[in-house]
């Protein structure tokens, strides 16, 4: 199959839902076909979601196992209770504070939904999302686009249009190109389906912007093991995601270690002749020794780190980098989302200096 790659511009006065090219993608996920498109988070990987032989397709252009269930992206809250049995009245309020926005949120599906979508689950994820590409394409797709990160199974989550073309070149119909993601990490996900909402991915939308909203909040207990910097001595293959392609791992403690940790480390490394790379942060960066060093910005900028963090392990990809260092960051606010996502990439590798 041969993929179309299409830049559409952000310009402000631009009427992208009667865009021809958007109108020309509408139509592919209407007959079943695949478009990735930006979000506000991370690229999506587009099919339509009310059809099941969309999301088996979205699972095999992606290798992903199809017990892992689909976001459905919509565009107008109108069209939700068309794919959910039951609205809640936490679901209500946080509509209200967050959507359009990187807030997914789990419901009791509808019959609507086919089981294909949901990996099997009687509840299904729904996101409304900020971005006005996003909402076009969904508009001009029928309402309702299954879609999980555009990424080959395993990789990064794609925050460039170039990024989806690595993992998807010929696997799909079309590739929408609008630039940079703004958040750069996927949604938080939010279980709305029993009394107490739960937390069971972090993301822009934090758990103390949940607290502020609801009396109760809990949060799934993996989130919390992987936030806590604590590793498992053997940590297994099988929590390897978000990975890049070289050895990640995430050293930790009072910043003069950490420096003196790496430094030596990559001395011997670079004795040994491979190609280290370092995660490092503006206020650290010019402390390391030569290799290739890379700062995802000041420490106290969170939206910088979580927009620089895929993109940084897509460049080590790049470069072939061999062995990575990481620094380790705070694990409060959207820092929780931050540490999650690199536990994740280093299979839980941390280092306690
Ligand atoms: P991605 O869009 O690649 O981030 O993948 C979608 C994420 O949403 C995965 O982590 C899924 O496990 C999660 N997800 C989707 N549907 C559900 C659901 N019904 N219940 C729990 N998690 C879900
Ligand atoms: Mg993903």
């Amino acid at each position: 199959m041969k993929t179309r790659f299409e830049v559409i511009s952000r310009d402000d006065d631009r009427d992208l839902v009667n865009d021809p090219i958007i109108k020309e993608a509408g139509e592919i996920i209407k007959n079943g076909g695949l478009v990735a498109f930006p979000t506000e988070t991370v690229y999506g990987l587009g099919g339509d979601a009310l059809n099941p032989e969309s999301s088996r397709k979205i699972y095999a252009a992606k290798g992903r196992p199809s017990d892992n269930p689909l976001i459905v992206h919509i565009a107008d809250l109108k069209d939700l209770p068309k794919i959910v049995s039951y609205i809640p009245e936490s679901a209500k309020i946080l509509a209200e504070h967050f959507w359009p926005g990187p807030l997914t949120m789990i419901f009791q599906k509808s019959d609507a939904v086919p089981l294909e979508t949901t990996g099997g689950l009687s509840t299904v994820a729904v996101r409304f999302p900020s971005d006005t590409i996003a909402q076009a394409l969904i508009k001009a797709s029928g309402g309702y686009i299954a879609a999980p990160s555009a990424n080959t199974s395993g990789r990064p989550s794609p925050t460039t249009g170039r990024y989806v073309l690595e993992d998807m070149d010929g696997r799909i119909e079309m590739i929408l190109d609008g630039g940079s993601c703004d958040i750069g990490l996927e949604s938080t996900i939010v279980d709305l389906t029993e009394d107490i909402p739960v937390i069971l991915r972090p993301g822009y939308i934090t758990e103390e912007m949940l607290q502020d909203i609801f009396d109760e909040v809990k949060i799934d207990q993996t989130i919390l093991s992987a936030a806590s910097g604590i590793a498992p001595k053997a940590p297994g293959m099988k929590y390897r995601h978000y990975a890049p392609k070289g050895d990640l791992t995430i050293i930790a403690g009072d910043t003069d270690k950490v420096v003196s940790y790496i430094n030596h480390e990559l001395s011997q490394l670079d004795a040994d002749d491979k190609k280290v790379g370092i995660i490092a942060t503006d206020e650290t960066i010019e402390r390391y020794g030569d290799c290739d060093k890379k700062s995802v910005g000041k420490r106290t900028d969170e939206a910088m780190i979580a927009r620089r963090l895929y993109e940084i392990l897509r460049e080590f990809d790049d470069e072939e980098i061999e062995v990575i260092f990481a620094e380790s960051f705070d694990c409060s606010g959207m820092g929780q989302a931050i540490m999650n996502r690199l536990l994740k990439a280093a299979g839980h590798k941390v280092i306690n200096v």
